[in-house]
């Protein structure tokens, strides 16, 4: 009998080693295997040679069942295993978690359907039908599409194509490499001569594999000249990861991309279909597409032969992952790109803290651009001072935001409202004894969702109906609701300009991406006077008849909550101003605050980012916090209160750490209570350049864990709830 050849293999499992098996052939590492564990069939990975010593019992070894995908070996691509183990190291979770991320089980048990690409042939020898002709001429446009596509998009019947193809009028294209030429040289993009400059700056970087800020002012092109660094690296023949902010992977947003790259793209987001994803991680794996532009996840698929990664908006919060494997997509970006000694490119109109430091200290580089493409100014941006303002009638709207409105929607402009506050009114509170309505599972208020008739809970989105009687006096009808949210803005105005037109921009009235575009097709389309938007507004789209904005209770966001919270605030005030007057002069933005005299707010009036970002470093670096510090979050929750709080102040005593790391904590976390679970939290500091993972590594593993207790990990923490 032949000897077998032990192998370790990673399981995409909450477990952080490889578990032995045996094969009765040596296989290469990366190698996707199917196993058996504990009852259950699993894919894994080969991740070494030896059998691991945690289960190192030879008369126990499994045989891997195959390691036939389909009719194929599959094999990882080898820096993505690495990158898998840094990724793991650095957020101190499971290695199998890592793994997780970057396939399903579902990718291999059934086996993919071949995409098969047609495109023209100039070798045949059939006459042309006029029908025929339109496909032709589809495909000289397009290079290649599948025979679905054509069928789609010329509405020809099946047999049509099919006879095409019978004929040899149409051929299978061999690789995409072929339709190079075809495919991305279609720019007919001449670039200004600021333009020009910052891409030289993005092509030295591109050489020198280095990491490259485009810092660009709202409608200055950044997304040109990433879209030119990216068509460069492809016509190398390599891969190119553009990856986006979940929220702005819109149709529209992709439509943009699609012009330009025709059929070589592919979307990866939370949207698609599992078929979807399966052919997606495919075709990048046997590089049959080059070109993805994907949300925070896409980051963990295969690419064998990546060129570039682009990160847009790489201050947005939506990078940072939060449930489940917390990391952050944009940092984990540029270590990718490190590792595979390639170019990332960032993009963003208000950096985060982070990178300008970075900037600062000349580790990336910097492409800027002042100048919006199409002439327009940057709009003027004042305050309302609410302590004086007078108000309309009746109303907390100011007198001065109302006319603005009216004019606006006389030159037949839109105005944009902004409030982050989703809803109707955040706090509702019984009339009639004071008790506020709150949720049962969470230390939060309810919201009230007058859309909906319910109040929702924003941390665990547990809901209820809206006619509750009141919890502790059981009244029913002296509910009173506080405070300002979106829905109750809407009724306001329509109650104030019933003749404009709205629509109301957030996550509860536009749930997919068809209403998305349909909302967005309105506003573009200029068919809207007045939108009401949540954050959700704030990212990337273009609207051209947009030249007013009024922000409400901006003072929400100036007041201190954690340290990076003016930073946020920064960003998504200068986001919102950004959506106005994209194409249109003389745009204005309004802020309605008590603070009108606040150092952040002047910074943005008087459009003095340097100013507020000098600041911002300045604070961080006296009260030591990062990018001049590294910190971890721990979470330890249960559900039982005692037993947490006796683990956490054992944890507090067990404190080994070095004495320039400090253990700050515990404290009872601002939600102090989450899906039932107690909640408390440490914060571990250490100098920058420390390994600040293995300190906490070495003080969790000095005490057992109680059953009831559970412990989240955040490193880098950018929220402290
Ligand atoms: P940003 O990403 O900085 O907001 P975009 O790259 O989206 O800016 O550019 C804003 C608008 O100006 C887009 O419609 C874009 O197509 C257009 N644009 C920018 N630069 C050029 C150029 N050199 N030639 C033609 N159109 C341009
Ligand atoms: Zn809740
Ligand atoms: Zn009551």
């Amino acid at each position: 009998m032949k000897h077998p050849h032990l192998l370790s293999v990673l399981l995409p499992i909450n477990i952080n080693y490889p578990f032995t098996y045996s094969c009765t052939e040596a296989l290469e590492i990366g190698t996707i295997v199917k196993v058996s564990f504990r009852n259950r069939e699993l894919y894994g990975v080969v991740w070494s040679h030896e059998g691991h010593l945690t289960n190192f019992d030879k008369q126990k070894i499994k045989p891997i069942i195959t390691k036939k995908i389909g009719d194929d070996c599959l094999t990882l691509p080898a820096d993505l295993i690495g990158f898998l183990e840094w990724v793991s190291n650095y957020y101190m979770v499971p290695l199998g978690l890592a793994l997780k991320a970057s396939f399903k089980k579902q990718f291999f048990e059934k086996q993919a359907k071949k995409k098969i690409y047609y495109t023209f042939n100039p070798a045949h020898a059939s006459k042309i039908t006029q029908k025929q002709e339109t496909v032709i001429e589809l495909l000289r446009v397009n290079g290649a599409l599948e025979k679905n596509r054509i069928i789609s998009m010329t509405g020809h019947s099946n047999d049509l194509i099919r006879r095409m193809i019978r004929k040899d009028i149409l051929k299978e294209a061999v690789s995409f490499i072929e339709l190079e030429e075809k495919i991305y040289l279609e720019t007919d993009i001449d670039f200004t001569p600021e333009q020009i400059c910052a891409m030289e700056e993005v092509i030295t970087s591109l050489k020198k594999q280095k990491v490259t800020l485009i810092d660009g002012i709202t409608g200055s092109g950044k997304t040109e000249l990433y879209l030119e660094a990216a068509t460069r690296v492809l016509r190398q023949g390599k891969q190119v990861l553009i990856m986006l902010p979940e929220i702005t992977l819109t149709q529209e947003f992709i439509k943009i991309f699609r012009s330009r790259f025709k059929n070589q793209i592919g979307e990866w987001h939370s949207g698609l279909s599992e078929a979807k994803r399966r052919q997606l991680w495919f075709d990048i794996l046997n590089k049959k597409i080059r070109l993805i532009v994907g949300a925070r996840s896409s980051l963990f698929l295969p690419f064998i032969d990546l060129g570039l990664i682009v990160v847009d908006e790489e201050h947005d919060q939506s990078y940072k992952q939060e449930e489940g494997m917390i990391y952050n997509a944009r940092d984990m970006a540029i270590l990718r790109a490190k590792q595979l000694k390639i170019a990332c490119i960032l993009s963003s109109a208000t950096p985060s803290v982070e990178t300008f430091e970075n900037i600062v200290s000349k580790k990336y580089s910097r492409a800027v651009l002042k100048k919006r493409f199409y002439g327009t100014n940057l709009p003027t941006i004042s305050c309302i001072d609410m302590r004086k303002a007078k108000k309309e009638t009746d109303s907390f709207l100011p007198i001065e935001l109302i006319d603005d409105l009216k004019k606006t929607k006389d030159r037949n402009e839109q105005s944009l409202i902004f409030l982050n506050r989703r809803g109707y009114s955040p706090l509702s509170i019984c009339g009639n004894c004071g008790v506020r309505v709150d949720c049962p599972d969470c230390d939060a208020w309810l919201v009230l969702h007058k859309n909906a008739s319910k109040y929702k809970c924003h941390y665990c989105g547990h809901t209820q109906q809206s006619d509750i009687k009141c919890k502790n006096c059981h009244s029913s009808d002296k509910i009173i609701q506080t405070g300002l949210g979106i829905e109750k803005i809407d009724e306001e105005l329509n109650r104030l300009l019933p003749d404009m037109s709205r629509v109301i921009f957030s996550s509860d009235y536009l749930q997919s991406p068809d209403s998305v575009s349909r909302a967005l097709k309105k506003i573009t389309e200029n068919e809207i006077d007045l939108i009401i938007g949540t954050q959700l507004i704030s990212k990337g789209h273009n609207f051209p008849s947009l030249t007013y904005v009024g922000i409400l209770d901006a003072d929400f966001g100036l007041e201190v909550t954690d340290i990076r919270a003016s930073e946020r605030t920064y960003q998504i005030l200068n986001q919102v101003s950004g959506r106005a007057g994209r194409v249109k002069r003389d745009s204005k933005v309004k802020i309605m605050t008590h603070m009108p005299d606040h150092p952040l707010l002047q910074s943005l009036i008087n459009n003095k980012k340097h100013e507020f970002y000098n600041a911002e470093l300045t604070i961080r670096n006296t009260s030591r916090m990062p990018p001049f510090a590294r910190l971890v979050a721990i979470i330890i929750s249960s559900k039982n209160r005692k037993i947490l709080s006796e683990f956490s102040q054992k944890l507090a005593i067990a404190n080994n750490f070095p004495k320039d790391v400090e253990l700050l904590g515990p404290i009872e976390a601002p939600i102090s209570r989450m899906r039932k679970y107690y909640r408390q939290r440490f914060l571990i500091r250490g100098p920058k350049n420390c390994n600040i993972q293995f300190y906490i590594k070495r003080w969790l593993d000095s005490i057992k864990l109680p059953p009831q207790i559970r412990i989240t990990i955040d490193v880098d923490p950018q929220n402290f709830l």
